[in-house]
């Protein structure tokens, strides 16, 4: 790890203010210091947002949803009493299955949505890939690639590792931002870059904007929802597919659905138009099937990783049978 000056803002305003090229925010750094200590990133400064732990940690209720502040730990979104209803179980089930306890305990929601990705050529300093410029080419096309990406793809194979980031989409999720004194609201699609290109940051944040807050709105009556993932070790590891979805029910009629999958491409993946088969209909594993080839129809597996789309059909087809309680 090369040195660096660790710098300890008063307020937020001029955390962000010390932001840019060559400097990099740090929250609780479980993921920021790996990338550090293999020298992946080289900055001058760190700027410590852990000193407003006050101000930006907590689960809030407002207006029938939820505020929370981007350093609250991910262990306090799995345990929160406030999250237990069947309609923010998404939530709860991906950040359950985020990690280790001790990454749970640390880990903040802010730096789980703004990870790296974890693909391996750009996690060690031995290789040089097309991402960030290090090198000339994607070395995921023709190396190693069973944990890569199935859709989505243009020249950079990588798989957006966020558990949290799915289930925050069906739940509809805004986030707020402060650069200097400027604050900013927006969906959470627009915090992953439209185009996914090497050349891009897994976020659209610029380099001195702060994440503060992720906002949840009210669920409508019926609304349930579920977060499943496959993994290779039950103990703890990254997914290799996910889904979280969610249903508003009416008995055994689904009124709406939304579905985003993890795991599988560079940006979480809202899949509108297989959603859109499930309004109207009664739940049924028949119809669970079809709207998961339909999610995965556009996959084009690389030459490991086949297996994602099966796998990630059958996690998919799991997830909305949770929700609709047919599991
Ligand atoms: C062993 C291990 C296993 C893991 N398994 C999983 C898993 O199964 N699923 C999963 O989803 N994740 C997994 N993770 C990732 C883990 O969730 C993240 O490392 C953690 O959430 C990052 O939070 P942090 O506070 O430590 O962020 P940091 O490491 O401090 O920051 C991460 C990035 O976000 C930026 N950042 C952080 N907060 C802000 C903010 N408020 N505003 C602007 N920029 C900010 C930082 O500049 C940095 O680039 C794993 C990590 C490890 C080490
Ligand atoms: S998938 Fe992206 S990060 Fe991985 S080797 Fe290819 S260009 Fe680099």
């Amino acid at each position: 790890m090369h040195s660096f000056e660790l710098f300890l803002p008063d307020n937020i305003k001029d955390a962000s203010l010390r932001g840019g090229p060559n400097a990099v925010f740090k929250a609780a750094g479980t993921d920021l210091l790996d990338r550090l200590k293999e020298r992946i990133e080289n900055p001058e400064t760190l700027i410590n947002l852990l000193e407003f732990k006050k101000d930006l940690a907590g689960i809030n209720p407002q207006a029938g949803g939820f505020d929370i502040g981007s350093l609250t730990s991910i262990h306090d979104i799995a345990s929160s009493a406030s999250l237990a209803g069947p309609e923010w179980r998404a939530l709860k089930q991906a950040a359950e299955t985020t990690a280790t306890p001790q990454i749970r305990n640390r880990g903040t929601l802010g730096g789980n949505l703004l990870q790296k990705t974890r693909c391996w050529y750009l996690r060690s300093e031995a290789f040089k890939c097309l991402h960030g410029g290090r090198g000339p080419s994607c070395l995921a096309v023709d190396g190693e690639n069973r944990y890569h990406s199935v859709m989505g793809t243009l020249d950079c194979m990588r798989v957006h590792p966020s558990n949290l980031a799915p289930a925050l989409y069906v739940l509809g999720a805004e986030l707020s931002t402060q650069s200097g004194e400027e604050s900013n609201r927006f969906p959470i699609a627009e915090l992953y870059p439209e185009l996914p290109l090497a050349s891009e940051a897994e976020h659209t944040l610029s380099d001195n904007e702060i994440l503060t807050h992720i906002h949840i709105p009210a669920a409508v009556t019926g609304t349930s929802t579920a977060y499943v993932e496959s993994r290779e070790k039950l103990s703890f590891d990254w997914a290799t597919t996910a889904a979280a979805v969610l249903l508003v029910m009416k008995g055994k009629a689904i009124l709406s659905g939304r579905i985003c999958l993890g795991a599988v491409a560079p940006n979480p993946i809202p899949c509108d138009q297989a959603a859109e088969m499930l309004a109207g209909q009664d739940a049924s594993m028949e119809l669970f099937g079809k709207v998961a080839a339909a999610a995965y129809a556009k996959a084009v597996p690389l030459a490991q990783n086949e297996y994602k789309i099966e796998l990630g059909k059958a996690v998919l087809r799991d997830a909305l049978a949770q929700a609709s309680g047919l599991r």
